[in-house]
């Protein structure tokens, strides 16, 4: 399975004055694009020509000698990902089960803020700061570089990419706009509750 570009969940422009057109034509069109060609050439005449892009994730992760496809493979991965964490008219505050889940296992949606506010801030360098499904529990992670929850068999529900690459243009050095921005402005919340949604249900099916 030849492993291609998702589309934008939205038009490039569609999530200004927050974050540019620019940006996007430069991180979903150049860098998301350059991790899609690479990985592309780097399993070709491989074992993992014909896996999903999530089969590569897992099977690459640990290996030391596929370091460079995990990391093309996880940054594939975790921008796809990405992409649909956002949405214009979006933050506000989470509903119905969801809501639930936050105050049940972080305490309160203002924690929650603060705990993943932090986790932005403080990557040093690049990776990504996350919401995920750890054995049925919600926790507030971060991951420098490509690195990723796939990795580690939690589910991830939320993330926002800290590289340089996605705010630069935007927000210069100022990191804690940006993430201030995406949790007022940006966060999909419909998105984070169908990933909570699914994997409720799936586990209560296993
Ligand atoms: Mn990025």
């Amino acid at each position: 399975m030849a492993i291609t570009l998702p589309e934008l969940p939205y038009p490039k422009n569609a999530l200004e004055p927050y974050i540019s057109e620019r940006t996007l034509e430069f991180h979903y069109g150049k860098h998301h694009s350059a991790y899609v060609t690479k990985l592309d050439g780097l399993i070709s005449g491989t074992d993992l020509e014909s896996e999903n892009l999530e089969t590569i994730v897992k099977k690459s992760a640990g290996d030391a000698s596929r370091v460079l496809i995990f990391n093309n493979a996880a940054q594939v991965w975790n921008h796809s990902f990405y992409w649909q964490c956002m949405k214009a008219g979006g933050g506000g505050a989470p509903s119905g089960e969801l809501n639930e889940k936050i105050e049940s296992d972080l305490g309160s949606l203002i924690n929650f803020i603060e705990e993943f506010k932090t986790a932005a801030a403080t990557q040093f360098g690049s990776g990504w700061a996350w919401l995920v499904l750890d054995e049925g529990r919600l926790k507030v992670t971060k991951t420098p570089n490509a690195d990723t929850p796939l990795a580690y068999g939690q589910k991830a529900l939320l993330t926002i990419d800290v590289w340089e690459h996605a705010y630069y243009l935007d927000y210069q050095n100022r990191r804690p706009d940006y993430i201030n921005t995406f949790l007022e402005k940006l966060v999909n919340w419909d998105f984070v509750a169908a990933n909570l949604s699914g994997s409720m249900s799936a586990a209560v099916a296993m």
